[in-house]
């Protein structure tokens, strides 16, 4: 647990003390609701909390640069279908699970795990329609406000600090973005999602039938034995009734627009051309990281070096490499790793926090510190937090 200290405090409070209820009229829905927190605080709250929560999440994927262009293209223009005036950002991340999220504001992100678990340009579609509609229908700024009103000002305050997907403990403002990722929407939220979802991906074109195929792999993937989809299953439930409902309102979309029929098949096949061939390089990364979990690190090393070998340029199978290292206490090895790393990807965090981690073993305390103060300004944690005490208390 991190301590609640006041400076933290104030961050979080300030997002909470501005908002006087209000009513306003939801931009989806078109139905009058009470507003604690407007349209205003829920984008900056997106704003601030985009970057940390991407690198909570394994930060952005850089190897495919013309797939996260893609992405944005067909994200954007389903958002302008949307008619809701949001400054949406589509970004994909560095991360195997299949997952999708959204903050409020409009931030939404992407898993390459979801994307090569797609076949079409409209499956994406849905997925991105689906939170395009969360974020315009304010169903993330609704779950704060139920927080507010339900624990307070302090109760909320002292949530998030408790860790995060990678095991890192994420401390002051970032702690928010924590536990925005961490909530569930209601089943209705998921409803309504799903409803004006596929109103939007038919009113760009695209045809509904993605949204049903989607449901149905989420289907197949639950009734399987695919571990690896809990996250978005955990957070998007999936049902045959769900997959019931898509059905219908795909025939009722249809007959309204019969001209969205896009599939856009061979467009995602080539935009997603390298992630397919870098497959079994993200298969042996997995298997090196789960070696070095259960302390094999000759194993893992082998592994690691064979992603290595069919893809040189991915950031995170050098830091992986130099995580192995660091666990076999080899501290230079390490620090070259990281050095790569850093090259190939300069803006995730926990390539900052492990070099200054290894260059504090080594006693380069002030390269340390550098590093380390570096990972705090992309992704606050406790570990990085202490590691800076250690060097401070250190007599020279
Ligand atoms: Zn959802």
């Amino acid at each position: 647990m991190g301590k609640l200290n006041v400076k933290k405090l104030a961050v979080i409070t300030g997002f909470l003390v501005l908002g006087l209820a209000g009513c306003a009229v939801n931009p989806v829905t078109g139905q009058s609701e009470i507003a604690l927190v407007s349209d205003r605080e829920a984008i900056a709250i997106g704003q601030q909390q985009y970057v940390p929560s991407q690198q909570m999440q394994g930060g952005q994927l850089l190897i495919a640069p013309e797939l996260s262009a893609y992405v944005e293209e067909v994200g954007q223009r389903l958002a302008r279908a949307s008619g809701v005036n949001l400054p949406y950002e589509f970004v994909v991340l560095n991360n195997g699970t299949p997952n999708a999220w959204a903050l409020p504001g409009g931030k939404i992100a992407i898993n390459r795990g979801l994307l090569v678990a797609l076949e079409h340009e409209s499956e994406l579609a849905a997925v991105l329609a689906h939170e395009i509609a969360h974020a315009a229908a304010r169903h993330g700024a609704k779950r704060l406000e139920r927080d507010m009103l339900t624990q307070g000002v302090l109760a909320v305050a002292s949530i998030g600090t408790e860790g995060s997907a990678l095991g890192q403990e994420v401390i002051g403002y970032a702690s928010r973005g924590a536990q925005l990722l961490g909530l569930k929407y209601s089943r209705d939220a998921e409803r309504e999602a799903d409803f004006y979802g596929m109103q939007f991906m038919t009113d760009a074109g695209y045809s509904p039938q993605g949204a049903v195929t989607l449901q149905e792999k989420f289907v197949a993937m639950k009734g399987g034995a695919a571990a690896a989809s809990q996250d978005w299953l955990a957070s998007h439930p999936t049902s045959i009734e769900r997959v019931e409902n898509n059905r219908g309102r795909a025939r009722e979309l249809m007959a309204r627009k019969p001209t969205a029929t896009h599939f856009g098949t061979a467009e995602y096949r080539t935009a997603l051309t390298r992630v397919t061939e870098a497959a079994p390089a993200y298969e042996a990364y997995e298997e090196a990281s789960a070696l070095l979990e259960v302390g094999s690190h000759d194993a893992a090393i082998s592994s690691i070096n064979q992603a290595l070998s069919l893809v040189s340029d991915e950031a995170q199978f050098h830091g992986l490499r130099g995580a192995i290292r660091m666990a076999q206490k080899r501290y230079g090895d390490a620090v070259t790793n990281f050095d790569r790393a850093i090259s190939f990807d300069p803006a995730y965090f926990a390539y900052y926090l492990h070099r200054g981690a290894a260059k504090s073993k080594q006693g380069k305390r002030s390269e340390a510190k550098q590093d380390l103060e570096r990972s705090m300004q992309l992704l606050p944690t406790a570990q990085a937090q202490e590691l800076l005490q250690e060097i401070s208390a250190v007599p020279r």
